[in-house]
């Protein structure tokens, strides 16, 4: 008898539905619809040159090969670690299929056919991988066994892993796309969305990450429509296969019929319409019915959002995530590499505010650049973003330099991220006019004045501490992803959670007022930059609360002017009153929705 493995007795049923429509759920996370050629993430070989090696190098060549098995082994048990927060049934699929990955680098025919290739044919590891796995792949495709046949896509996105690691290929170079292909994958992360072209890749679905996650966000600023955390996807997609992501109601559908294809031409050609028409606004000004102006900021990502920013008619940039500069690289940019990328975005916002953010990594958001970044026992609490900054002073005066430099050309704030304490202000305080006498005595031209120094308010601490905090800032902007994120105790980029994820809970709410009511108190201009700021479903309850600045991904702009516009402001007040008496989440739920309902049925 001979003996089986578990997961060959498990049958996989990677393929859902067959090869006819399949229709998955997932959480829609950037709007729109997208119709196009799927492109399976991992499983297409990226480029390399072809050459012969001479016989003395072939101990080289493996070496190498050597060092791409161990660094994909590496790769998938840190993936596998991530499926942990999955769902039990997809956490199951996805750790067999991971596994199999693993034994495909061990020991096993493949292994043993890329060494014995690159010596007798005299090939680079690259070459041979290539050849070897398609052999592995044509062999099983020819075998009537219908588990061999699903194997067939595992050997080529274990040979695609080689070879990306023997090339170096980043993750998420997304080279040499059809053009509006759909990206399938396991996981994006935020740099590998930094790299998406939107005139080639037409959105993308995944098996990981939450709505308010950073690739979520990567999403909505590149305005590319993507579906995340769709449990079943893993297998069920083949390269070329058409794929419709609905970023709206969150659904992906693979192989569609020819009905469900023109039912969602129509959809996709609706929304296009309906864009176009809330364009329109962005010409308009920002004022309620009762005269109360709005000041409708950009979040930016990328500089390529400048323009979207200005065609959307941004007052100002609310927040720029220069973590930008750090992505998809090795090495950490210098402060004249820094100064070129913000000096061109502020000359691009032409006079408006442009609000740098110090750099924000660690937790979720790791930067290759700073590559022996360890992100601890809890990444969440631990060595990130402002307290990073002020561990590697090194860092933070680069970009505190950059930053004051680029304010020569126009108008600035510098924003801190992460911030609990009073002390943190006043280091970097100190370090910004550390940095300006540095940069005057050599006689660079800085910003001048100096620029009003801000913090996030994005840690429930330091929201209960905003009046002690509002005293050592010129500014503050709640950051309400991470706000929520901390006080709930709930993982924004966690699926399996997402669905307790809710700023409308009495305690984040509070935590916004009492910050809204301490910047009024001392004076000064208080903003959101979180994700609620650009959902109009917030919008009455946001500026009930007193808060008169949002600041979004600049494609939320015109829902939320027109959700302005429409608004009185004393009403609004009324409601958000009624609203904070309450404690019960649905409750306060209900009381939003209603008043929102009454604000669309009188535009009508
Ligand atoms: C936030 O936490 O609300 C925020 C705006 O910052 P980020 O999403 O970049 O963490
Ligand atoms: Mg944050």
């Amino acid at each position: 008898m001979t003996r089986q493995s578990p997961r060959a007795a498990k049958p996989r049923g990677r393929r859902p539905g067959g090869d006819g429509q399949t229709v998955f759920q997932g959480l829609g996370v950037a709007p729109g619809i997208a119709i196009g050629p799927a492109h399976v993430h991992g499983v297409e070989l990226p480029a390399f040159a072809e050459c012969a090696i001479a016989p003395d190098q072939t101990e080289a060549e493996r070496g190498r090969f050597r060092a791409a098995v161990e660094a994909s082994k590496k790769q998938l048990s840190k993936l596998k670690q991530k499926t942990a927060g999955l769902p039990a049934a997809a956490a199951e699929e996805l750790g067999y299929l991971l596994d199999a990955h693993v034994q495909m680098l061990s020991q096993s025919r493949l292994v043993r056919g890329v060494e014995k290739r690159i010596v007798e044919n005299l090939t680079t590891a690259e070459t041979a991988v290539r050849a070897e796995a398609e052999a592995i792949a044509e062999a099983f495709e020819a075998m009537d066994d219908s588990y061999l046949a699903q194997r067939v896509q595992d050997v080529r996105e274990v040979g695609a892993r080689l070879v990306r690691n023997l090339t170096q290929t980043p993750w998420g170079a997304f080279k040499n796309l059809p053009e509006g292909a759909i990206v399938v994958a396991e996981e994006i992360t935020p740099a590998d969305t930094a790299v998406m072209d939107p005139a080639i890749v037409g959105g993308f679905a995944t098996v990981i990450g939450g709505a308010e996650g950073h690739t979520a966000i990567m999403a909505r600023a590149l305005g590319l429509p993507a579906v995340l955390g769709v449990a079943d996807l893993v297998g069920a997609v083949r390269p070329g296969d058409t794929v419709i992501v609905d970023g709206n109601e969150g659904k992906v559908i693979a192989r569609p019929t020819a009905a469900t294809l023109e039912r969602y031409e129509k959809r996709r050609l609706e929304y296009a319409k309906e864009e176009r028409q809330l364009a329109r606004l962005s010409k308009l000004p920002s004022v309620s019915k009762d005269g109360i102006e709005f000041a409708l900021g950009a979040n930016l990502e990328l500089p390529r959002e400048v323009e979207q920013a200005l065609a959307a008619g941004a007052a100002s940039i609310g927040l720029l995530r220069s973590e930008f500069l750090f992505m998809n690289r090795s090495d950490v940019p210098d402060e004249e590499e820094q100064y070129q990328q913000l000096a061109e975005i502020v000359k691009g916002m032409a006079g408006r505010v442009v609000t740098v953010r110090t750099l924000d990594v660690g937790g979720e958001k790791l930067a290759s650049a700073l590559g022996d970044l360890s992100p601890g026992p809890n990444p969440a609490l631990g060595l990130r973003a402002i307290r990073l900054s002020l561990a590697r002073p090194e860092l933070l005066d680069a970009q505190l330099a950059a930053i004051l430099r680029a304010g020569a050309h126009g108008p600035l704030r510098i924003l801190v991220p992460m911030v609990a304490t009073v002390d943190e202000m006043k280091q970097v305080r100190e370090a910004v006019g550390k940095a300006a006498r540095r940069l005057v005595r050599k006689g660079i031209p800085i910003a001048d004045p100096l620029p009003p120094l801000g913090a996030m308010i994005e840690i429930p601490a330091a929201a209960l501490a905003a009046d002690a905090l509002a005293r050592v800032c010129d500014f503050l902007a709640l950051g309400t992803n991470d706000l929520t994120m901390y006080a709930l105790a709930i993982d924004r980029g966690d699926e399996q959670v997402a669905h307790l994820y809710n700023p409308l809970h009495p305690a984040v709410l509070r935590l916004i007022q009492f910050t809204a009511e301490a910047a009024l108190r001392n004076r000064i201009p208080v903003s959101i930059c979180g994700e609620i700021a650009g959902d109009p479903r917030y919008t009455a309850l946001l500026a009930g609360l007193g808060i008169r600045e949002l600041s979004m991904s600049p494609i939320k702009i015109p829902r939320v002017k027109s959700r302005v516009r429409n608004l009185d402001v004393q009403s609004a007040a009324a409601r958000a009153r009624v609203v904070m008496e309450q404690w019960d989440t649905k409750a306060i739920a209900g009381l939003v929705d209603e008043f929102n309902e009454g604000l669309v049925r009188a535009k009508e």
